[in-house]
């Protein structure tokens, strides 16, 4: 007989932490908490296995299922004393999906579960407090009905905003038991209109229909988007949780949370939480009613009037410290906690790893090792990568002129500018079909609007606090957000929204600064962010643990040097050609391609060379006698042609030739497939001045940074494009044949080295041949995947989405390497290279130098470093620490 459900509770349960596969994270993790002696509400775990077969068997359950349920039920009645379906004294449950990895909103729990009218009044005794019997009955007849039975709950809430306006009253707190009455009555001949029959009085018939709804909620579309989204399989499934219920709605002794065991926003090593009191479950994050701050010192920093727990229920909050620091200590990791306190007595009722910011994130992992909760290499791993990207990004420039409009909480750092819309659909609309940057503005945010959400540069609300749906989702997709900005008020029928007298209509352009809460109208600018405290101080240990080298592609000044601040250890890729894109080079340029002999393309260069070579003395300079990788002009000589006749007139006019004469070399210049033609190294070899003209900018632009700083310049010269070992050697023959003649000139000298780029699929695999000339490879890898798929970057957008969506690849080769098929050609090229030539430096400069799961790849084949945009470095520094863990890991040599 297999096992489908796990008791907990009383002191002890059925299952652990690790069984998250099983149990699903929430299961897992109550069950932990039960076994550690923490007070958890006794309940029991449906698998996440029940789920698999359900869907696997037309919709319906295991045969012995019931019995292992009822069984598990009795054990809560026993621990509670009271009975499932018992009318005079009601066990009531809730029940709550909990998959594998935590899936914020995307599953609904109903709470009390169990009641009927007859219990209703069983419970209003027992308890003595008919307002608080009335008050659950009325939640749970509007969680079921939305949740199971499929009635929206607008008809819900327009029936008790009718009920309250009659009352003259704006707060659910201040509703009599009368009241709620009258809003059960009301109610349920709403669901009865609705459905044709009444709303299920049979508690068995509650319970099979929420488990139900839970396992079919797995399948919404809510749920899919998601897991796309994280890419999460449908296959795992989602666990059900039945649990006993316990009130914070019994009265002013009574309260519901959510609390983190660090500031989730700043990382700060100080708890953290809001609370309501007299409510229910999620009120606190539906933003209901403003909520309080546990503690005094939260309290202060949000300015908040409203007592905190420390002050108002201290035995209570002292109780709930104490399990904060035994959860954070037992798991290792921050925390992020959901309770309810009846009248003063706390339970726990959800654990997991707290979803943080990468500022926060940083702060943890560093504050952790530092206190000896965790090593430095388990900081290290617990940073993703990619999110480091989010301190990578612009903040608002703080010299910058701007006009406050309004300010709210700081939910999800970073700033952002865009027009604004009030819908998640518009938000859609605007981005894909208008192409423009939109910041989504809403009261409050729903699952609903995960996908207007996403494409959003930022999210403000006027409603709900640091633990509001906005807020949260902000915060993991790592957009910036300002959430409960309660001075604006939005008006969805007219497309505006009002603040401080102004109108703001949708398409103006505001800025909101999600780091502070501040919301400006226009757009403001922002400053480039900077490498300094708790992500130094990460860096400075991810640079003890690689062993990858970590350069940058870069040209410019400005990238090269943001490069530098950023930790690159050289540049892996200059591409010479952008340095000639300067309106007052291009003219030169084209004069260059556009002459039709000889002596015209080296009076042209003659231009260029003053310009390249202080291109070069700037580059040297700033890289301070780091490597510097130069690749010799590249690309398709079309990308520099003359497009229009002033364009033309003007070449005509620099060159001395008439109008026709350009027109007709220009047409002769067209290419049908120019990424597969006359470019690369196939232009070094048909016009050799030009590669001649660079070679001697860079010894020039060497010798004379060598000569007068002292430093070692060592140009690495790089051959693009090459497919035969003899391309390899005629332009090294003329490359060094320069060299000689600068240094004979200059009477000085500068040692260099020249290698090739292996970006064709003929190159890697004669790339033991090539080695012969060559003295490195560097993998181009956006060439080498277009010449090994056979299809063009610019190009397969369209088709490379239905290929992943049949499966047929798991992802877009142009952004991860692709191991199979890519990556086998780095790895022949690479053993074949070093097999004629031990120790040939191998480095990788394409996008992929900048991809986390690509970089261990490369750690993987040996490589000695990645080349990625300078933004990326600190990406790259970190991908490679966690490359060379992985590695030690999986050789089982440590
Ligand atoms: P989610 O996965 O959306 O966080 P939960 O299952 O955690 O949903 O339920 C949401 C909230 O409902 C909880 O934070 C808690 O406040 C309340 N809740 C759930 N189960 C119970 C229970 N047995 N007793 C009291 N409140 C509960
Ligand atoms: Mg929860
Ligand atoms: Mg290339």
């Amino acid at each position: 007989m297999s096992k489908w459900v796990y008791g907990f509770g009383g002191g002890r349960a059925e299952g652990r932490a690790d069984m998250k596969n099983l149990l699903g994270g929430k299961g897992a993790n109550l069950a932990e908490m039960a076994n550690l002696g923490i007070p958890v509400p006794p309940g029991f775990t449906i698998t996440t296995e029940v789920c698999t077969y359900y869907y696997e068997n037309g919709e319906t359950y295991p045969a012995d299922i019931k019995e292992q349920v009822s069984e598990a039920m009795s054990r809560i009645e026993e621990i509670m004393g009271k009975t499932f379906g018992d009318n005079a004294d009601p066990l009531l449950v809730s029940v709550r999906s909990g998959a594998r990895a935590s899936m914020p909103g995307m599953m609904d729990t109903i709470l009390n579960l169990g009641l009927n009218d007859l219990s209703v009044e069983g419970l209003a005794k027992k308890s003595g407090d008919p307002r608080f019997a009335y008050d659950s009955y009325r939640r749970f007849i509007q969680m079921y009905s939305d949740v199971v039975l499929g009635v929206d709950h607008h008809h819900f809430e327009e029936i008790l905003e009718s009920v309250k306006d009659d009352r003259g009253i704006k707060l659910d707190t201040e509703l009599t038991a009368d009241d709620w009455k009258k809003v059960v009555a009301q109610y349920k001949e709403k669901v009865k209109a609705q459905l044709g029959k009444p709303f299920p009085q049979n508690v068995q018939d509650q319970l099979w229909g929420a488990v139900g709804a839970v396992f079919g909620s797995w399948m919404n579309q809510r749920a899919i988007t998601y897991r796309r989204l994280h890419e999460i399989p449908a296959s795992w499934g989602t666990a059900v949780n039945v649990q006993a219920m316990v009130f914070g709605n019994m009265g002013d002794d009574c309260c519901t949370g959510v609390c983190f065991t660090r500031d989730p926003s700043t990382g700060e090593n100080a708890f953290y939480g809001e609370f309501l009191v007299n409510a229910q479950g999620e009120d606190v994050v539906a933003g209901i009613r403003t909520p309080q701050q546990l503690t005094l010192h939260g309290r202060e920093l949000q300015h908040s009037d409203l007592p905190s727990m420390e002050e108002v229920m201290p035995d209570v909050f002292k109780e709930l410290n104490a399990i904060r620091h035994k959860l954070e200590a037992h798991y290792r990791d921050m925390q992020d906690m959901e309770f309810t306190v009846q009248q003063k007595r706390l339970w726990m009722l959800q654990t997991r790893t707290g979803k943080r910011t990468t500022k926060a994130a940083l702060k943890i992992a560093v504050d952790m090792a530092r206190e000896g909760l965790i090593t430095r290499k388990d900081a290290i791993g617990r940073i993703d990568p990619a999110a480091l990207d989010q301190l990578l990004h612009p903040t608002l420039d703080p010299k910058a002129p701007r006009q406050l409009l309004a300010r709210g909480l700081p939910a999800s750092p970073g700033a952002a500018s865009g027009r604004i819309v009030f819908s998640a659909d518009e938000a859609e609309v605007w981005v894909k079909d208008k192409k423009e940057k939109v910041i989504l503005v809403r009261i409050e945010t729903s699952p609903e609007d995960i996908g207007g959400m996403h494409v959003s540069e930022g999210i403000l609300t006027t409603r709900g606090g640091m633990t509001s749906h906005a807020a949260v989702v902000a915060r993991g997709m790592g957009t910036p957000c300002v959430a409960g900005c309660g001075e604006i008020r939005v008006d969805y029928a007219a497309k505006q929204m009002k603040v401080a007298g102004k109108v703001v209509s949708e398409g103006d352009v505001i800025t909101i600064d999600g780091g502070t809460g501040e919301v400006f109208m226009g757009s403001v600018p922002t400053v480039q962010p900077e490498l300094t405290g708790d992500f130094a101080t990460l860096m400075e240990w991810v640079d003890t643990i690689r062993t990858l080298k970590v350069r940058a592609n870069a040209e410019t000044p400005t990238d090269a040097a943001t490069a530098r601040k950023f930790g690159a250890e050289g540049i892996g890729l200059c591409r010479t050609e952008h340095m000639f894109f300067d309106p007052q080079r291009i003219l030169a340029v084209r004069e260059m391609i556009l002459a039709s002999d000889e002596a015209g393309r080296k009076v042209a260069l003659a231009k260029l060379i003053p310009f390249q070579r202080q291109d070069f003395i700037d580059l040297f300079l700033i890289m301070q006698g780091l490597p510097v990788t130069i690749r010799l002009l590249d690309p398709p000589l079309h990308e520099f042609l003359p497009h229009t006749e002033v364009e033309i007139a003007e070449i005509a006019k620099a060159a001395g030739v008439d109008v026709d004469t350009v027109k007709q070399r220009n047409a002769s210049l067209h290419e049908s497939n120019p990424m597969l033609g006359h470019r690369g190294c196939r232009l070094g070899i048909t016009y050799p001045e030009i590669y001649e003209m660079q070679a001697r900018a860079i010894f020039e632009a060497a010798v004379h940074v060598s000569r007068d700083t002292g430093r070692t310049v060592t140009p690495e010269i790089m051959i693009p494009l090459v497919g035969a070992k003899k391309e390899l050697d005629l332009m090294k023959a003329s490359i060094d044949k320069v060299a000689a003649e600068v240094f004979a000139e200059q009477s000085y000298a500068v040692k260099y080295h020249v290698g090739t780029m292996i970006e064709l699929p003929r190159a890697a695999l004669l790339a033991g041949e090539i080695a012969e000339s060559a003295e490195f490879f560097s993998f181009g890898t956006n060439d080498l995947t277009q010449t090994t798929f056979g299809m063009s970057r610019d190009d397969s957008g369209p088709f490379l989405e239905v290929y992943r969506a049949k499966g047929i690849y798991d992802h877009d080769p142009f952004a991860q390497l692709d191991q199979q098929g890519v990556g086998e050609l780095v790895k022949i090229a690479g053993e074949r290279g070093r097999a004629t030539r031990p120790g040939l430096k191998l480095g990788i400069c394409g996008e992929h130098g900048g991809d986390p799961s690509s970089i261990g790849f490369c750690q993987k084949v040996g490589l000695d470093y990645v080349s990625c945009s300078p933004y990326r470095v600190p990406i790259a520094r970190l991908s490679a620490a966690q490359a060379a863990l992985g590695d030690t890991k999986g050789s089982g040599m440590h």
